[in-house]
């Protein structure tokens, strides 16, 4: 349950069996992926914790491949095999470090068995596992950071709401970002819990910002595999409520995924979610699965453009065709249409000038610890007439 993902990606069959092989016996959950094609489907279904890259494959430069990975903000570790000499291996897994990308080593190839063995059990030992997890939930070391989302409609500029996003303060360490741990929550059933926790924290936030003249719709991430639970709603009710606060000032994130399979069950709980009053966006649009089928059967109140198309609107008209038609899909469904991943002004004209919504991403602030979010939404309404 609790096994490690590990991608292999190789396109000679009997490398690939080895590596899959010795993956597994070093207690990795292993799959195999032999051509390009088939990476983005595979690193969006299972969210790999270790990738295994073989530098030279017939239809994929490595370099070029480490390029793409850098631009999905892969966070997974990774491990370059190269029949290359060591010279050029480095210099690979430099330019990985230098794109952001988490280097684990190279290898040579033909791969040695204890070699590989070696950096496999080494890597294990530094992933952080279920029991790492459910410590750290005891001990409450998980903060809560919140990145602004702003009008761009009537008025425009206006902070109408923050994004609850969780990190994790190992002790003695930095910061980990939630994609290095959200999965292992999902799969360890631990889940439940962290996001039990962010609510709590968020609904703390929103009394306290309250207090001080500050309304905001505050949206939390709710991983799909949590709309399993049909007692969801009133559990969600009654927290809100014992809070005093009204269910609209929460709106639930949920990422279009493969995991929504049991349809009718979803549709039950979303349905009754939005009945009670929360409202219902459905994140990361036009990455998953289905997004249409999943529009048109969930009610859902707003729809967020993934950052993938927005980061690239300036430079690919493809990107832009695809947030025109997700605007105007919004606009004729009456739903909300939020972009994130608003890095320039450019983009935020841009994006304004099509008829979206709603704008979040780091030309507009960061994801900031809430202590700090009163101070900056002071300073952004005296800047907001950059987007008026
Ligand atoms: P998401 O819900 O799509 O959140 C947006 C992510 O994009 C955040 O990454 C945010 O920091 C990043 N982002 C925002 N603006 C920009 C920008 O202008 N440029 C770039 N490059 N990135 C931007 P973060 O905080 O690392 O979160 C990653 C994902 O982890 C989230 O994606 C969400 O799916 C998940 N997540 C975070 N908190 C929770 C949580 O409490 N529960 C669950 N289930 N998932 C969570
Ligand atoms: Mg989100
Ligand atoms: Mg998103």
């Amino acid at each position: 349950m609790d096994a490690p993902r590990l991608l292999v990606i190789d396109d000679d069959p009997q490398v690939a069996d080895f590596m899959t092989e010795v993956a597994c016996l070093s207690g990795y959950s292993v799959t195999t992926v032999q051509r390009r094609a088939d990476c983005e489907a595979c690193l969006a279904a299972n969210a790999p914790e270790v990738i295994i890259l073989d530098l030279q494959m017939p239809e994929m430069d490595g370099v070029e491949f480490l390029r793409w990975l850098a631009e999905r903000r892969i966070t997974a570790g990774i491990l370059l095999v190269s029949g290359a000499d060591v010279r050029v291996r480095n210099a690979a897994r430099r330019l990985g470090t230098e794109l952001g990308l988490r280097m684990l080593g190279t290898l040579q190839k033909p791969v040695r068995l204890a070699e590989l063995e070696e950096v496999l059990q080494q890597t294990r030992q530094s992933l952080p596992s279920a029991q790492n997890l459910e410590t750290a939930l005891a001990e409450r070391q998980f903060v809560v950071h919140y990145q602004p989302q702003i009008a761009l409609d009537s008025p425009a500029g206006t902070v109408v709401g923050m994004e609850a996003l969780v990190r994790w303060q190992r002790p003695g360490g930095g910061l980990v970002p939630p994609l290095e741990f959200i999965p292992l929550a999902e799969r360890s059933g631990l889940i439940d819990v962290l996001t039990e926790y962010v609510l709590e924290q968020v609904l703390a936030e929103i009394t306290a910002w309250r207090g001080q003249g500050l309304e905001f719709t505050v949206a939390v991430n709710i991983a799909p595999i949590l709309l399993e639970r049909l007692d969801l709603p009133d559990h969600y009710a009654e927290l809100v409520r014992r809070r005093g606060i009204e269910p609209a000032a929460l709106k639930l994130e949920i990422t279009e995924s493969g995991a929504m399979q049991n349809a009718a069950r979803t549709m039950d709980i979303l349905t009754r979610l939005r009945l009670k009053g929360f409202a219902l966006g459905m994140d990361d649009f036009g990455t998953g699965y289905s997004s249409l089928v999943q529009l048109y059967r969930m009610p859902f109140s707003e729809i967020k453009i993934d950052k993938s198309f927005v980061l690239e609107c300036e430079r690919n008209e493809e990107a832009r065709v695809i947030i025109r038609t997700c605007i105007d899909l919004a606009r004729n469904l009456k739903l909300a249409v939020c972009a994130e991943g608003v890095e320039t002004e450019a983009a935020l004209k841009l994006l304004r000038s099509h008829g979206c919504t709603h704008a979040q991403g780091y030309y507009i602030g960061r994801p900031m610890p809430a202590a700090e979010v009163p101070k900056w939404t002071a300073g952004w309404m005296k800047r907001a007439t950059v987007v008026a």
